[in-house]
């Protein structure tokens, strides 16, 4: 009998290639993502629990070599920031939007929250991130050695997301856009979540990315996935503006994904928040 099923990591790694890593939490199926560049790692968004995150350091000291750590943050979601005093000595990138968060203390109450809930101790402090590169234009490119990484301002889900484009490696880090396994959250404005959708759909014409990677769920790697996430979450929008009814939406989402409770709730929420937007 084949044992390998007693023995498993602390962290599911769901995608690898030779130079990209995409670790995915048992939390809500959130990835954390590690790029070897030439000259730089980037890690994005290390979370959730304790031994994933030593997990994911550990995978970090066994391949980073000299080169130099950089923390890229989609967004400043709790559960994408929770990990960065573990990685505290990277230089950080993220949007100016994220510094100039006027929430940073709610956000950093929710992760207390959630510790506490959990009795969850941890070796590092937990904070709001200090960002060392702030990304202010849009779209706009930054150097890391012979590396170059695009970025577009995505706000609409919240208000300080980014995507990050690596052309050389065709590659896309999306943050909480496009997940195969949640209708859109619209937390900040749907107007900016529509107008995100559209920067999605230039990206994806382009036809520069093979490896889109999302905040929770499945990775793509077909263009026509790409393409039918983006249709689906038009769609969606779509349904909210026209404050379609309950049983449409309900036919949508088991369609679309499982017949998830939680996904009625996100767009309960969705349907109150975008109300008075
Ligand atoms: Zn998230």
């Amino acid at each position: 009998m084949a044992r390998s099923h007693l023995f498993f990591l602390p962290m599911k790694i769901q995608y690898q290639n030779h130079y990209c890593t995409v670790f995915e939490s048992a939390l809500y199926r959130t990835t954390s993502t590690i790029i070897q560049l030439e000259d730089a790692v980037l890690l994005v968004d290390p979370n959730w629990l304790v031994l994933e995150i030593g997990y994911i350091a550990a995978f970090l000291h066994n391949h980073i070599g000299d080169r130099k750590l950089y923390l890229l943050f989609t967004h400043s979601d709790y559960d994408h920031i929770i990990g960065w005093k573990a990685f505290g000595d990277s230089t950080a990138i993220a949007s100016e939007a994220f510094v100039n968060n006027p929430r940073k203390e709610s956000i950093l109450k929710q992760i207390r929250e959630f510790d506490h809930n959990f009795y969850i101790r941890r070796s590092y402090e937990t904070a709001y991130p200090e960002i060392d590169i702030v990304i202010s234009g849009n779209p706009e490119s930054l150097h890391l050695g012979r590396n170059s990484l695009q970025f577009h301002q995505t706000p609409g889900h919240n208000r300080d997301g980014i995507f990050t484009v690596i052309p050389e490696l065709r590659l896309w880090v999306a943050g909480d856009y496009l997940s195969n396994i949640e209708i859109p959250m619209i937390d900040y404005s749907i107007n900016d979540y529509a107008h995100t959708l559209r920067t999605a759909e230039k990206i994806i014409q382009s036809g520069e990315v093979t490896l889109l990677i999302p905040g929770h769920g499945d990775i793509a790697t077909d263009r026509k996935e790409m393409e039918r996430r983006l249709q689906n979450d038009m769609q969606y929008l779509q349904m909210l503006r026209e404050g379609a009814d309950q049983e449409k939406v309900k036919r949508f989402i088991y369609k679309n994904y499982i017949d998830n409770p939680a996904m009625m709730a996100i767009h309960a929420d969705n349907m109150k928040k975008t109300a008075d937007m």
